[in-house]
């Protein structure tokens, strides 16, 4: 049977291992203490949470289907529905249904909200009268905010847009592409029409939904930290921590030898095949000496940092968040410290009914370009966490206890450029037999998209090139 080695043991390179079980003799390699990378779930006041990701995307199916395949199917939770909110001009707004990523197919429907000014909703109302502007051409890429400044305006784009990149890519617009990033917008951008009408179009076009409308997100109840460790324990694999992978070496007569750190002293593995399913810094590392083109390309990656601060506080009878509220996202106009807060105990029932006297919420801090914040210490970041939903949801007393989880380098950005990127990376890999990588810098940064792409290098690797 044909040996495969997969470094990383993040949900991306886990989702590789399950792919090949029974098919191949695999080997995960995973320097920390604990399979999951950035999926991790710790307890807090009693109570599981979940120190990175917190849901799993439902609109495209791969991390869905992987939890039911690994036996989690019951265990899969909607959250509970609520809109999405912005903490903006000092009140908690709600944003009216019917948005693609912030941007209103219809603009009345933001009338009263307060979420922008009356010359900014006037200057997004304008987008339908705005001449058709040059088409992106094929395979073009341009940053969002390049492409959706002339046509909604600034206002729209610092207010309604900004948050919520700044939520999923901690990045910023003026920097994320549009093409990797908002891809589904690539089409409105190729055609060069009003992005309003393309929107509604787009809306029309699709089949009336019936029932219940499915909930964008899923999350398992109990954290997602489960997912990561359900996949190891199911995919067979032998599954290694406390073992870095230092170097690569290639077999003479074909195969790789793998140098890793254990925490019993240096080893060396052998096995026909890798699966590198790693950040792209620590790919670059391994790969470099093999290919210093793979390794320019994936050093050029910018990443954001940020850090999770998750609190507990004794639930009042009075005041606290209202019900119909998980959580906010905050523009960076707005000049808070916070970027987004999560009210747990709402979001997830599971979580409400799990702790019942508590209130657990957490405070996320840092984009691109804020990663002095991740710098602070614990007390002043939780200080300041706690100033800010105090502020924002009334008062909340003290926490009973607190977390600081730091992700530096936590999110590649997906710059003006990336998919030439990750061809040009692929192209490079390609060139090493035997070698396959996936993880969050290629097709997506979403837990759905990693297992997209652990899934897809595992298949390319048995059809063994
Ligand atoms: C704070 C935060 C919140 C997020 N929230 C969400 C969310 O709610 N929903 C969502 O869909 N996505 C979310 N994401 C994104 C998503 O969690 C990640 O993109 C995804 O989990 C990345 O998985 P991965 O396996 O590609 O990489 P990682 O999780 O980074 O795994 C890589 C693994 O490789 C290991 N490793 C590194 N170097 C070596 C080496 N030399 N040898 C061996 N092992 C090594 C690391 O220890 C790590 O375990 C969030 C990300 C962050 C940072």
């Amino acid at each position: 049977m044909r040996s495969v080695i997969v470094i990383g043991g993040g949900i991306s390179g886990l989702a590789a291992a399950w792919e090949l079980r029974g098919k191949a003799e695999v080997t995960v390699l995973e320097a920390g203490d604990r399979v999951g990378g950035k999926l991790r779930t710790s307890v807090l006041a009693g109570t599981p949470v979940d120190e990175g990701a917190e849901s799993i995307m439902a609109l495209r199916p791969e991390a869905v289907r992987l939890a039911e395949e690994v036996g989690l199917g019951e265990s899969l939770c909607d959250p509970a529905p609520a809109p999405v909110t912005f903490w903006t001009r000092d009140a908690l707004r709600p944003l009216p249904a019917g948005h693609v990523m912030g941007i209103p197919a219809d603009p009345a429907a933001l009338d009263g909200t307060g979420l922008l000014s009356p010359e900014g909703l006037a200057r997004l109302v304008q987008e339908e009268a705005i001449p058709a502007s040059p088409a992106l051409a094929e395979g073009a890429d341009i940053n969002i905010a390049g492409y959706l400044v002339p046509r909604i305006g600034r206002e729209a784009v610092d207010r309604l847009v900004e948050p919520l990149l700044g939520g999923i890519y901690a990045g910023r617009t003026d920097r994320l592409s549009l093409r990797s990033a908002m891809p589904f917008l690539a089409p409105a951008a190729a055609s060069g029409d009003s992005l309003l009408a393309w929107l509604r179009r787009r809306r029309e076009s699709r089949p009336p939904a019936t029932g219940t409308r499915p909930s964008v997100v899923r999350g398992i109840v109990g954290g997602t930290g489960r997912l990561p460790r359900a996949v190891a324990a199911a995919s067979g694999a032998r599954v290694l921590t406390h073992s870095t992978a230092l170097a690569l070496e290639r077999v003479p007569g074909g195969g790789w030898r793998v140098h890793v750190a254990t925490g019993r002293g240096p080893t060396t593995l052998d096995a026909d095949a890798l699966i590198i399913a790693l950040p792209a810094h620590a790919a670059a590392t391994l790969l470099g000496p093999h290919s210093p083109a793979a390794q320019a390309e994936l050093d050029g990656v910018r990443h954001a940092g940020s850090a999770v601060i998750t609190m507990a506080f004794a639930r009042s009878r009075q005041g606290g968040p209202s019900p119909g509220l998980n959580g906010f996202l905050v523009p960076p106009v707005d000049g808070r410290t916070i970027k987004a807060a999560t009210i747990l105990s709402h979001k997830w029932p599971w979580q409400g009914a799990d702790a019942p006297s508590k209130l657990i919420l957490r405070a996320s801090v840092g984009r691109v370009s804020e990663e002095h914040l991740i710098g602070l210490d614990d007390r002043r970041l939780i200080g300041l966490a706690q100033r800010e939903l105090a502020h924002a949801l009334g008062p909340l007393g003290e926490p009973l206890e607190s977390r600081v989880t730091r992700w530096p380098q936590g999110l590649p950005q997906y710059e003006v450029g990336h998919a030439d990127r990750v061809a040009a990376i692929r192209d490079a890999i390609g060139m090493l037999p035997g070698v396959e990588v996936c993880g969050a810098l290629y097709e997506g940064v979403g837990v759905a998209a990693c297992v997209a792409t652990g899934r897809a290098a595992a298949e390319r690797s048995l059809e063994g090139r």
